[in-house]
């Protein structure tokens, strides 16, 4: 797999434990995507020292939307420093949804004291640049970072290798997913980096799998 100079992946790979894939830019801004669990977060700890990183070189955390399984990891990496961001609709939604967060984690919920929202447009990293786009379906305020110049899709909980996130949890929403599906296809994707699963290489391939996800997710009408 040929990645982007500078992005390290950090797939998750336990059958026993659900957290997301994780990305790191080590850019003119050092920004990290989806940081998991934080009780899980001494193995992204492991892993990046592995590459001769810290968790306190992360200066920026995003997260695609508001599932523990992606975003809860946020609150440390604030207090080692890191700005965290997430889409407005994310926020508010975990605010919203507090028993839920409890019954999943097993932990209070959090509050999350964003130095940001994200938002559909421009997100500027330095020199680098990642379009933000607004994909709910999956979840409220569910977003995609899409980085043009290395043709580079992270697509959170949206869109995986042969299937789509779930819709059937609190906030989800099939048709916003199919729209959201939809805006993806137009994009020119060499590397999609799902927060599930593995990551999928070429654009003949990813131009594929979102063809095969509609026709079977959603009819081919759709
Ligand atoms: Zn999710």
């Amino acid at each position: 797999m040929s990645l982007p100079e500078r992005l390290y992946v950090y797939p998750w790979e336990s059958y026993t434990e659900n957290n997301c894939n994780s990305y790191f830019l080590d850019g003119p801004v050092k920004t990290l995507i989806d940081p998991g669990h934080a009780h899980l977060l001494h193995h992204l700890e492991a892993r990046m020292a592995q590459d001769g990183f810290t968790l306190e070189d992360v200066q920026l955390a995003l997260s695609t939307h508001p599932h523990p399984d992606h975003c809860e990891g946020l609150l440390k990496l604030k207090e080692l420093g890191a700005l965290i961001a997430m889409h407005e609709e994310a926020q508010a939604f975990i605010k919203s949804f507090s028993t839920q967060w409890e019954h999943v984690t097993g932990r209070k919920m959090p509050e999350f004291p964003v130095d940001f929202f994200v938002k559909e447009g421009r997100l500027t990293l330095g020199s680098e640049v990642f379009h933000v786009l607004e994909t709910p379906g999956h979840a409220p305020g569910s977003v995609c970072f899409y980085w043009e110049k290395e043709g580079v899709l992270f697509s959170g909980d949206v869109v995986f290798v042969q299937s789509v996130g779930r819709v059937d949890l609190p906030g989800g929403n099939a048709a916003l997913l199919a729209r959201s599906l939809e805006k993806l296809m137009g994009l020119d994707v060499r590397l999609l980096c799902p927060g599930h699963g593995p990551m999928l290489e070429g654009r003949g391939a990813v131009k594929e799998n979102f063809y095969l996800i509609r026709q079977y997710f959603f009819g081919p009408q759709a």
